[in-house]
């Protein structure tokens, strides 16, 4: 039987999902961690050990686990383009099984499930900015592939456990969110510019840098996915901050935020990095009434502080 008072998050000792766990047991909730500790960090969720009211299992979820829970918060997934396509065919097995384990854990339990998507099933977007209603340009045999269409069947699964059993489903479609916790040097943008310039290493733009992003500050972010769980929407719902930046200019204002940052070297752009990336936030500001509300200046610094800790 279902305990509704119970939260189990997937991926929750992981960037975003150490900041959800943070926000429910600030609510004074439960909460049970599962997190197989691929990319996230038992640091992340140390100060909670002792806490009653929280938990933490150290579980694949790419195999089935029993547990009785009233709301499944699925954020178990590497997110990063240099995590995810370490072992790609791990990353495929992680969306698909693990999402199919966690609707059918739902199913039995009759629990609410949340789906943490990605702008990434828009691929390299031919409309722009991107509306919920944007099918996509994905390519299916590429190296962002096992990430882009694990999300995408993911969600597939997702409206089919709906559709099929009446699931109460939840689909947010994540864009570039950034912020303290994320793993320094893992690739993303953000967290590998501010490690060089607080490293005084040169800060490393694939291509040109024109190509586009659009940031949101994780606490904006871990808002928006609270107030999806606690809708009737199922979605799909697109949370990120519409504030469309080109990478020459992060790296730009990151240089600047950074006293004695490097000079600027230009790599080659990985293959199907997409052009732009913007979210159309309609959708969440009506029917969620969220909207972010973190500037990315007010954001760069307390990620840049968090860096600067990390590193001394
Ligand atoms: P993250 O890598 O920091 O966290 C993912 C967590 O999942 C980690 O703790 C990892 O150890 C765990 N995990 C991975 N595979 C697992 C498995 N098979 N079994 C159990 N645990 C597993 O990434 P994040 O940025 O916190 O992303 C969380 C979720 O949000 C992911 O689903 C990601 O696709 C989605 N998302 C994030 C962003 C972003 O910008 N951060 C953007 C779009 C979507
Ligand atoms: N990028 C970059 N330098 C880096 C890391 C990333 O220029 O050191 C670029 C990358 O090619 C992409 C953008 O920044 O165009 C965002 O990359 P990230 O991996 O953070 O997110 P994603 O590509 O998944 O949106």
């Amino acid at each position: 039987m279902s305990n509704s008072k119970v939260n189990l998050v997937t991926g929750g000792a992981g960037f975003l999902g150490s900041h959800l766990v943070e926000c429910l047991i600030k609510n004074n909730e439960e909460v049970i961690c599962i997190d197989n500790l691929f990319t996230g960090d038992k640091r992340n969720i140390e100060k909670w050990k002792n806490n009653p009211k929280f938990e933490f299992i150290r579980h694949d979820i790419t195999e089935p686990i029993f547990l009785e829970v009233g709301k499944i918060w699925h954020l178990a997934c590497p997110a990063s383009p240099v995590h995810y396509q370490h072992n790609p065919i791990k990353t495929a097995k992680t969306s698909f099984l693990g999402t199919y384990n966690m609707l059918g854990l739902a199913k039995r339990l009759k629990a609410k499930i949340l789906f943490t998507s990605t702008s990434e099933v828009y691929g390299d977007p031919e409309v722009h900015p991107q509306p919920e209603s944007y099918r996509g340009n994905v390519n299916t045999i590429g190296i962002r592939s096992c990430y882009d269409e694990g999300k995408r069947i993911a969600e597939t699964l997702c409206f089919d456990y709906k559709r099929l059993h009446n699931l109460d489903v939840k689909v947010a479609r994540i864009f570039n969110t950034y912020g303290p916790r994320m793993v320094p040097n893992d690739g993303r943008v953000i967290s590998n510019f501010i490690c060089q310039a607080l490293s005084n290493k040169e800060l490393t733009i694939y291509g040109k840098g024109d190509q586009t992003r659009s940031f949101c500050y994780v606490n904006d972010l871990i808002e928006g996915l609270i107030k999806l769980m606690n809708s009737d929407l199922s979605g799909p719902v697109n949370l990120g901050n519409p504030e469309e930046l080109r990478i020459i200019d992060v790296a730009n204002i990151i240089q600047k935020k950074v006293p004695n940052s490097a000079k600027i070297s230009f790599k080659e752009l990985p293959q199907d990095d997409p052009l732009q990336r913007k979210p159309i936030i309609k959708l969440a500001e009506e029917k969620l009434n969220w909207r972010p509300k973190t500037t990315l200046s007010e954001g760069l610094d307390k990620t840049i502080e968090y860096f600067q800790q990390l590193i001394n």
